[in-house]
């Protein structure tokens, strides 16, 4: 939350309070002023111990964040850094002296209003004239009295949030205004710089508000704009922006009235400018429900411009510019819609966004298929298992592979239903091949998303309850990079899947950390080997090497290893004379349907001599 956040909450009561009374310091201590105990206090004294005292006396009547600076030239770096709601600054210091920073902070836009206490043992008056001069707002003198300090500190902040509100909030919708979000954006442009991260700047315009003002008048426009707020601000989510329940956290993201009937918000912290798409969705969702304009239902259509920093701009001017023009573009296109600056992000959020809805469908209409691989012993060429491969039958645009949708269906949470959708097809399955006599290993893969958020235990629990076949014949795979995610909490999930007595796989092993330790805390029953290794096994010695590895640390760790991707007999060969548990592959079969599974099975049964 930034500092004019923290103190907009207390500011209701603030702004209630008689500036003469905020000016006479007449405070009540009480509720009210909870709010702007959440200020950030910086102070900077060369001796530590004071800061100390001066914090324990703040402390006391409930102020909890401070950063305390001991050296007076980084003073200026740890403001930058950590912007404070108010700074107590000692002014006798070496090197660099309190009237020095005074001086210099005054010079920087973000820090021309900063309240600033200026701790002074002298009782000179004209040390407090030049400290005046130069932009401090009070004074302590030292030694400091607990009290004196503590109402202080109120009043500058209280006085600092009713400025505050009158510089940086919007009257109307109490959303912060323009200058705010100017103020935030060369602040989060600056952060990612630093931090060599990302952001991404909508531009939310509702060009049609003019109609509500032409035919309802202005009084109650002004009533369906602060609705319009109260709905922006109210409902839009980080959770939103990362596209997960997982995000442990209901924080809200900032939205700025940026003038007549447009906003903005800035997306901070995000690992790309796509995310910008899923908080869209949102605001397209909830503009969905009508505004009441009198009685009257009022729909409105918000248009939304998107730009990335540092992707599609390098300076904050630029970022807004490119934003705002490509929600002007939204509107030229009818309105209601999203427009990325980016043509190409423009492309790829158009396509997720109709991937989405088409995997609803397809999840409603049933169609998704079940295709499985064999999995075959490298020893004799005896088929061992089967890998089941999920596959999307569109009516319109035909098989669609997993590669394209199981990325969208993770990001949406979709592949909760779908992963449940597999596991039960495959175990039925199962089931289908006991009554055929089959006995054959099934491999399902599960996805990140299946692994820590939905109830996989529960699931995998339940499913094996309804149907009764030997709990090992169902091997779990998942990829080391899923695991390694949060290591803790894996093991804990991997442990309870044990005891239920499924297998587990670690898949396309190579291609993530490949930690040999990893290996050995995660005790897999398999570990398959990624196609990319497989490829050149014949002429790279560095895959050989790999190959070899790991399937000699399989021998010597009780593992079972699989080759994936093997397309001709010189592979096969190879994985022969190393001697590789077992292969997959193209070379073998291709992912086939279950009823071609059962006819390769028996065919194969019968070459080898050995029928039924
Ligand atoms: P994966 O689990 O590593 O599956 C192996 C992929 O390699 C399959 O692609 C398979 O068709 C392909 N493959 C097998 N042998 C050969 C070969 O000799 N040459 C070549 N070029 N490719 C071969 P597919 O079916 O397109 O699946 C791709 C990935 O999609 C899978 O990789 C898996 O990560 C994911 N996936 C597939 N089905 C499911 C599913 O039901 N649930 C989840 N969560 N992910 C799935
Ligand atoms: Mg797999
Ligand atoms: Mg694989």
């Amino acid at each position: 939350m930034s500092f004019k956040q923290k103190l907009q909450s207390g500011i209701d009561t603030v702004v209630n309070v008689d500036e003469s009374e905020v000016a006479g310091q007449a405070y009540r201590l009480g509720d009210e002023f909870v709010q702007l105990q959440n200020a950030s206090i910086m102070m900077v004294d060369d001796e530590l111990i004071t800061m100390r005292v001066l914090q324990s006396f703040l402390e006391e009547v409930g102020y909890h964040e401070f950063i305390l600076v001991d050296d007076s030239v980084t003073a200026m770096d740890e403001l930058r850094k950590h912007r404070p709601d108010i700074l107590l600054l000692d002014v006798a210091m070496p090197k660099v002296s309190g009237f020095d920073i005074l001086k210099l902070l005054r010079q920087e836009d973000e820090f021309a209003h900063l309240p600033v206490i200026i701790l002074t043992s002298s009782s000179d008056a004209a040390t407090k004239l030049q400290a005046l001069d130069l932009g401090a707002t009070d004074f302590l003198s030292k030694p400091v009295d607990s009290s004196e300090l503590a109402l202080r500190v109120r009043n500058t902040l209280a006085a600092k949030a009713y400025q505050d509100q009158l510089a940086y909030y919007d009257p109307l919708t109490d959303l912060p205004n323009r200058h705010l979000f100017q103020d935030r954006l060369r602040w989060s442009t600056s952060c990612a710089l630093r931090d060599k991260g990302k952001l991404a700047l909508m531009h939310v315009a509702f060009d049609d508000f003019n109609r509500v003002t032409d035919t309802f008048g202005p009084k109650v426009s002004d009533d369906v704009f602060k609705q319009l707020a109260v709905k922006l601000s109210g409902n839009i989510r980080v959770a939103d922006a990362i596209g997960c329940e997982v995000v442990n956290t209901d924080e809200s993201i900032d939205v700025f009235r940026f003038g007549g009937a447009d906003f903005t918000l800035l997306l901070t912290s995000i690992d790309a400018i796509a995310e910008a798409g899923l908080v869209a969705k949102r605001i397209f969702e909830v503009m969905c429900e009508p505004l009441n304009a009198d009685g009257t239902d009022v729909y409105l259509k918000p248009s939304i411009g998107v730009a990335g920093f540092p992707d599609d701009a390098s300076d904050p001017a630029t970022l807004l510019k490119l934003a705002v023009g490509a929600s002007s573009q939204a509107i030229a296109q009818g309105g209601g819609r999203l427009q990325f600056y980016s043509t190409e992000m423009n492309e790829s959020s158009l396509r997720r966004m109709r991937m989405e809805a088409d995997l609803r469908r397809a999840l409603a209409e049933n169609e998704f298929r079940l295709l499985l691989q064999p999995k075959v012993s490298v020893k004799d060429g005896n088929i061992i298992g089967a890998e089941s491969l999920i596959r999307w039958h569109d009516p319109a645009r035909g098989c669609i592979s997993p590669v394209e949708f199981i990325p969208v269906a993770e990001d949406t949470g979709l592949i909760l239903p779908i992963g449940e959708w597999v596991l039960r097809e495959a175990c039925n399955i199962l089931m289908s091949w006991r009554k055929q006599g089959i006995n054959l290993k099934m491999s399902v893969n599960i996805s990140a998303r299946q692994f820590f958020e939905g109830d996989l235990v529960a699931l995998v629990d339940s499913v094996l309850n309804e149907h009764n076949f030997e709990p090992s014949l169902l091997v779990l795979e998942m990829t080391e990079s899923i695991l390694v995610d949060d290591v803790d909490t894996a093991l804990e999930i991997l442990a309870q899947l044990r005891g239920l007595g499924v297998q587990i796989s670690i898949d396309d092993f190579g291609t993530g950390y490949s930690s040999l330790s990893y290996l050995k805390l995660f005790r897999a029953d398999e570990v398959k080997i990624d196609r990319a290794f497989i490829m050149d096994v014949t002429t790279s010695k560095e895959d050989q090497a790999l190959v070899y590895a790991i399937t000699y640390l399989g021998r010597e760790m009780g593992f079972t290893v699989c080759a994936e991707g093997v397309e001709d007999s010189e592979q096969r060969d190879y994985l022969k004379k190393i001697k590789c548990d077992e292969y997959q592959g193209f070379y073998f079969s291709k992912p086939i349907s279950h009823i071609e599974f059962s006819a390769l099975y028996f065919s194969e049964k019968a070459a080898s001599g050995h029928p039924g």
